[in-house]
């Protein structure tokens, strides 16, 4: 039998024996016991809907019955070999996965966290053009290993200590925040519902927003440069879209200066954008190197690395000889693998598709009935509320009035998320087999939440 800590237990746990970073997310800890595909079930037996997944990890529901079966037979046949052996369900999802991408994206190299594969794919832009500095985005998050540090520019999970070195950051083109734009220069089904309010001049942003891009290869780097990184949405910023053409046109500038384009798909990969399997593909770009985690695994500790064949991989043989103890193990692949047929045999893709149309443009509507809700954004299974003080100002909604909402939302049994530099987004990504039924039953905890607010605020 396996058995379970009470409560009072747990936390004195956790307070002398774990990380005092602030870790726990609910003023009233949750502690989880058991999960059925969007389901999560406390200790005391109470359900909630997971529609953060445990941070967009669990793509095709916790405990999947599929996933778990499989994962039972590998664990009776063979969990581990390290990658120096060959092994049958690594190269089964080498094959599986490498189908999946654009030629000439097809060497895959296996290893274990996000974090590692962006670290893995530094070195690899480096390796290649023997060039060093690398540019990300204000408000992306790439890992926090020494080495990705460099790349994460959300405030919070900066740290005084040296790291990435060769790192530069360039603005986010965040036509929400960022000091141009409007809605309406995004490829968002909510258009069709509302008119733009933003400055008439706001069509411009992308190219206001590329000059910046150049202002910072101008200044900020060398004149040769190793590589580009983007999220295609950016995640744990909140949800974060970029005008149209920017990503096309900052690919394009990066080469020209001899540098590689990497996306990172650890959170938008998939197919939760619903319209296609990866993100990079909604913004009509090929990418030389594309990084994958959370959701490739459901929630086992799995990552990739995709590149090409000739170009990149091949050069790499001479300098880097690539090795990890856990990547690739027969057990991770075996889940990988998994993970790909129920996506394609339960349309998970066209289910974010659909459900994730219906999900935004439902809470689209919360955005004309509450002051604080300043914008409502997404794509397929991942969206975004940014919370302000009002409208007009768009100043950050204070995170102990964000943190609220959010325990009450967790209260009436709906688990979101909240990112973005000042905690002032949720982050709404379930489950990809998430059902129109679940998304009313959000939207109405959602919306009892912000009412109870409005009223907590009138007092
Ligand atoms: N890239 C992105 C876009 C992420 O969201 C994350 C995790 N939040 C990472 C990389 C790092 O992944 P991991 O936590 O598995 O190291």
């Amino acid at each position: 039998e396996l058995k379970s800590l009470a409560y009072s237990r747990v936390l004195e746990i956790h307070k002398r024996h774990l990380s005092p970073v602030e870790t726990a997310y609910f003023q009233k800890p949750l502690l989880l016991h058991q999960g059925h595909m969007e389901w999560l079930f406390d200790s005391e037996g109470n359900r909630y809907l997971d529609f953060f997944s445990g941070i967009v990890t669990v793509g095709v529901g916790h405990c999947h019955p599929k996933v778990t079966a499989v994962a039972k037979k590998q664990i009776d046949r063979l969990w581990h070999t390290s990658s120096v052996f060959f092994h049958s369900p690594m190269h089964e999802y080498a094959e599986k996965l490498s189908a999946l991408l654009p030629e000439p994206l097809k060497v895959v190299f296996l290893v274990n966290s996000g974090s590692e594969a962006n670290d893995l794919a530094m070195v690899m832009a480096r390796a290649y053009t023997n060039h060093t500095d690398i540019i990300s985005f204000r408000g992306a998050y790439h890992g926090c290993s020494p080495y990705t540090l460099g790349l994460t520019n959300v405030g919070i999970y900066k740290m005084a200590v040296p790291g990435g070195i060769g790192c530069q950051s360039t603005m986010c083109p965040d036509v929400f925040r960022g000091p141009w734009g409007g809605s309406h220069c995004r490829d968002s089904p909510v258009q069709t519902v509302r008119k733009c309010s933003c400055a008439p001049d706001c069509c411009q942003a992308n190219e206001w927003y590329i000059e910046q891009f150049k202002d910072t290869l101008n200044t900020s780097v060398a004149t040769s440069i190793a590589g580009f990184f983007a999220e295609p949405i950016q995640g744990v910023n909140g949800v974060v879209q970029y005008p149209k053409e920017f990503l096309k046109e900052t690919f394009a500038l990066v080469r020209e200066r001899g540098g590689v384009c990497i996306a990172d798909e650890v959170q938008t990969g998939f197919g939760r954008l619903g319209s296609h399997f990866w993100g990079f593909q909604t913004h009509d770009v090929l990418p030389d190197i594309v990084t994958m985690a959370k959701g490739i695994g459901n929630g086992f500790p799995m990552a990739a690395v995709v590149t090409t064949p000739v170009k990149i991989a091949k050069s790499l043989t001479k300098c880097l000889h690539h090795f990890s103890t856990f990547g690739g193990s027969p057990l991770a692949c075996t889940i990988g693998s998994a993970v790909l047929e129920v996506i394609e045999e339960e349309n998970l893709q066209k289910n974010s598709q659909e459900v994730g149309t219906y999900l935004l443009l439902k809470f689209a509507k919360l955005r004309d009935e509450f002051d604080i809700v300043g914008d409502v954004r997404g794509k397929g299974l991942m969206v975004g509320i940014e919370m302000v003080q009002d409208k007009i100002s768009r100043q950050p909604l204070p995170k102990t009035e964000v943190n609220q909402i959010h325990e009450d939302c967790k209260d009436m049994g709906l688990l979101v998320g909240r990112g973005g530099n000042f905690s002032q987004t949720f982050r709404i990504v379930p489950p990809m087999c998430v059902t129109k039924l679940e998304v009313d039953f959000a939207f109405e905890v959602f919306r009892s939440a912000l009412t109870q607010h409005m009223e907590r605020r009138a007092k």
